[in-house]
């Protein structure tokens, strides 16, 4: 089963989309893009448990 995490759910607009076996990877997908794309230097914790709200299964 592939988990998917749709940045656009985070930031509008943003057409991005992390995909991994578990939720450890995509987590890991979207700090790596928040980081690269978005200037996010650390992902608050706010914003994580937003972020694990927003993964769904595909
Ligand atoms: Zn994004």
């Amino acid at each position: 089963m592939t988990r998917e995490l749709r940045c656009a759910d985070l930031m509008p607009g943003c057409n991005f989309v992390a995909q991994g076996e578990d939720d450890s990877e995509v987590m890991k997908k979207t700090a790596e893009h928040a980081k690269n794309v978005h200037k996010m230097v650390a992902i608050s914790l706010g914003v994580e448990k937003k972020a694990r709200a927003a993964i769904r299964a595909v």
